[in-house]
């Protein structure tokens, strides 16, 4: 057996080695498969109850331990330590709400149909088998939860591998994960480099969905690999949100959804604001209150008190987004706040001012790929139409947003937009209690709600006989 190698876990503000951890050689990754495939059989007749009472442990063990999770997901990925906070208890949601939708999902039938002469179709869930999910490092947490808190639920066995930037989280999870009682080989986290992750997930016999939160590019890489075996995907993509602003919007709550969507996280989301369109009539307003809100904002390192936007995850991270704002002022926008480097003492230079850029034409760079960086592009449009052709041009679908004051607007422009969720006159939809995901190349799936169950379960339609059929039918 190969001998494994080490990765090294830095802090994105100081670039300090907080820890190692080991880079599995691939027998090791196929190893936790194979514990995956041995633990599925008794895991997956226990009866639901039972298993839920142990997802539902794990969620209140995560609020027990917030404050220690918290600590570490700011040391590994840099963002404010109230912000960490709240991944946790989004996080512990997802085992809430697996916990609850589990039962009525798998002990009775989703369907029953009752046929002339007696026939019977029932429609049941019944849980997938092995999984396998690969996670980002900008939820290092509730990446995970929304993927381990269904396969456990539905009965599935996963084997996680969470980003290389950020395993401490994942492993803490997997701590306590063990303390809820889940049995040794259902739930395995490896950390690893990702391809050799990947070649092993796709090519093990026993793996049966392979659920990945990421980029869209390696999106696309895993559906070429899941082709061999046919194996079923789950992809939760990147996004290039439209947030529109009509003419009868509230400005001041418009700004501050706007300034919660996108600021949050340094604006390392997948579904922050990046495209701001904003009626002509209440641009030069909204401009000047979201400038204002933006330089307000305390740039520094997540564990200092008081901190709201803290360093961006590496220095490519910082070179797109400064890359971003020069080919919008190249292209005529106007910087009307940030833009620069902060410095924080004791830091790498990687903190960017929270920036509103106006006038921004819209084929620029931040309009037409993913920001991840506190940078807000706002732009004009007159009529409601351009701003809905100018949101559905994009190749991406996950998230879009309408503020406005009228109802039936809001409903009509909630089903034109081509998105997977829609705020209206909210910045920050993403629920456990609610299915979460993309259209186009944002993604294939749901995560949350009973829909994210579904995600683990492989629905099976049986056929009871009634008086046998005179003639007959495919
Ligand atoms: P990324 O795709 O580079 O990495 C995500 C994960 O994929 C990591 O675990 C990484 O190790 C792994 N990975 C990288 N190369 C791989 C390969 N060749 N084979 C297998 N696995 C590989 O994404 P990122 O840039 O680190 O994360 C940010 C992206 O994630 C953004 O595009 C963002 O929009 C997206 N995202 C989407 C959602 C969602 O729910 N739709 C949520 C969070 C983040």
């Amino acid at each position: 057996m190969k001998a494994d190698g080490v990765i090294q876990v830095l802090n994105p503000a100081t670039g300090e080695c907080i820890a190692s951890v080991p880079d599995l050689c691939r027998e090791a990754i196929t190893l936790a498969f194979d514990d995956a495939a041995a633990a599925l059989p008794e895991w997956r007749a226990r009866t639901v109850e039972d298993r839920c009472a142990i997802v539902g442990r794990l969620g209140d063990l995560l609020r027990r331990d917030a404050g220690r999770l918290a600590t570490i997901m700011t040391r590994e990925q840099g963002k404010p330590l109230a912000e960490a906070r709240g991944e946790v208890a989004y996080a512990a949601g997802f085992f809430d709400v697996a916990a609850h939708e589990a039962p009525p999902l798998l002990t009775r039938p989703l369907r029953t149909s009752l046929l002339p002469g007696g026939k019977e179709l029932r429609v049941l869930a019944q849980a997938t088998g092995a999984t396998a999910c690969i996670t980002p490092w900008n939820f290092p947490i509730a990446m995970i939860a929304r993927k381990l808190a269904p396969a456990l639920a539905t009965g599935c066995t996963q084997v996680i591998k969470p980003d290389e930037r950020t395993p401490l989280c994942a492993l803490a999870l997997a701590a306590l994960a063990e303390e809820a009682g889940v049995p040794a080989g259902v739930a395995r986290t490896v950390t690893c480099e990702p391809s050799r992750f990947a070649a092993v997930a796709f090519s093990h016999p026993a793996v049966r969905f392979v659920s990945f939160t990421g980029s869209t590019e390696v999106g696309r890489l895993l559906i070429a690999h899941s082709a061999q075996r046919v194996v079923r995907l789950g992809l939760e993509l990147g996004g290039l949100a439209p947030f529109i602003v009509l003419e009868d919007a509230d400005v001041d709550a418009a700004v501050a959804q706007c300034a919660a969507s996108k600021f949050r996280n340094a604006g390392q989301t997948c579904i922050c604001a990046n495209r701001i369109l904003v009626h002509d009539r209440l641009h030069d307003s909204f401009v000047e209150r979201l400038a204002a809100r933006a330089s307000s904002l305390r740039v520094g390192r997540g564990l200092s008190p008081g901190t709201e936007v803290g360093p961006l995850i590496d220095d490519d991270g910082m070179a797109k987004a400064e890359r971003q704002v020069a080919d919008a002022l190249s292209r005529g926008a106007r910087l009307v706040t940030g833009g620069h480097r902060v410095h924080v003492e004791g830091c790498l230079d990687r903190f960017l001012a929270p920036t509103v850029l106006a006038d921004v034409p819209t084929t620029a760079l931040c309009f037409r790929e993913e920001t991840f960086g506190p940078i807000a592009p706002v732009a004009r449009f007159r009529l409601e139409d351009e701003a809905i052709a100018i949101a559905n041009a994009a190749p991406y679908g996950l998230a879009a947003y309408v503020c406005t004051r009228d109802t039936s607007r809001a409903d009509r422009l909630a089903r034109e937009l081509e998105a997977g969720i829609v705020g209206i006159n909210d910045g920050t939809p993403s629920s456990p209690l609610a299915p979460f995901g993309g259209v186009k190349p944002s993604g294939w799936g749901r995560e949350g709600g009973p829909e994210g169950l579904l995600e683990y379960c492989d629905l099976r339609m049986v056929s009871i006989g009634g008086a046998p059929p005179i003639g007959g039918a495919a």
